[in-house]
């Protein structure tokens, strides 16, 4: 990755969810010394400062090859999180047109290639859209800038509403793109609302950062969807059953990070997998 400088950072006045200046919790800083807080009046946590578009562009350039695909231990524990997730929203969504959005290289893209949908994916960072368009069908750029031709029964946010400059900006053109009884899943998404991240907050296991700048709760999805007349058909926080889960070892680690919070003292190791870390949601239109 090409050096950060100063340029490449942004401060944030305002509440990017509600879009007003609120007052916010501190919480803690990164490991850039970015300021997280959580604002008082909807319960998003953010980064008051954070990469800008400059910054984005450098970090994501390389990101694949950086970070995706580097240990290969967790490259199959991600493919079978792809395969628990392609078995929730199989549920829902048997067939049709699906637009996977931050796609990656396209690997979870391809699971609903091989069953048989109609699937086209989105990705910024240009190493990864690049790499995909050579399998996929493949539109490179920010989402709600680009065009398309297609309405789709099913979009996806995997594991990346946490990296959008404006979230609504991405979910209201995620809508404008819905067919009429579209879903819109939600998935691997970090929920701000969980015992660990609570506890162990710069230490969770994905914490919010200048980079990962903003984290949800399952009410603020709810509450969108909800007044945009949408309904919450399946919500679920997958942890027992995956390749992540260590329960015994995980709750130790638990139960230690209580312990020191109750001494007052510092949480000095990540928190592990756990119990309502991660949430996956399905939207109906
Ligand atoms: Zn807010």
């Amino acid at each position: 990755m090409q050096n950060l400088i100063d340029s490449d950072f942004e401060t944030l006045e305002k509440c990017p969810w509600g879009g007003d200046k609120t007052a916010v919790e501190f919480l803690y800083k990164d490991f850039m010394g970015c300021e997280i807080v959580r604002c008082k009046k909807c319960g998003l946590v953010f980064a008051k400062k954070r990469l800008n578009k400059t910054g984005l562009v450098k970090y994501w350039s390389d990101y694949l090859s950086r970070v995706h695909l580097h240990d290969s231990t967790a490259v199959d524990k991600r493919n079978k999180m792809y395969e628990i997730d392609y078995k929730l929203i199989n549920e829902y969504v048997k067939e049709g047109k699906i637009l996977d959005v931050g796609c990656g290289n396209g690997s979870f893209l391809k699971l609903f290639e091989i069953n048989g949908y109609d699937a086209s994916g989105v990705e910024f960072g240009k190493e990864a859209a690049d790499n995909a368009s050579s399998e996929h069908k493949i539109y490179y750029g920010e989402f709600p800038k680009l065009a398309f031709k297609d309405k789709y029964d099913l979009i996806i946010f995997r594991g990346v509403l946490q990296y959008v400059p404006e979230p609504k900006a991405y979910l209201e053109k995620g809508i404008e793109l819905l067919a009429p009884n579209g879903h819109i899943f939600i998935t691997a998404q970090p929920n701000m609302d969980s015992l660990c991240f609570n506890l162990f907050k710069e230490n969770f296991t994905q914490p919010v950062t200048g980079v990962d700048f903003i984290g949800y709760t399952e009410r603020l999805f709810t509450g969108y969807f909800t007044a945009k007349r949408f309904k919450k058909v399946a919500e679920k926080y997958f942890y027992e059953g995956t390749p992540y889960a260590n329960i015994e070892e995980d709750i130790l680690k638990v139960a230690k990070a209580i312990e020191c919070k109750r001494e007052n003292k510092e949480i000095g190791f990540k928190a592990p997998a756990f119990y309502g870390n991660m949430m996956s949601l399905v939207y109906k239109a």
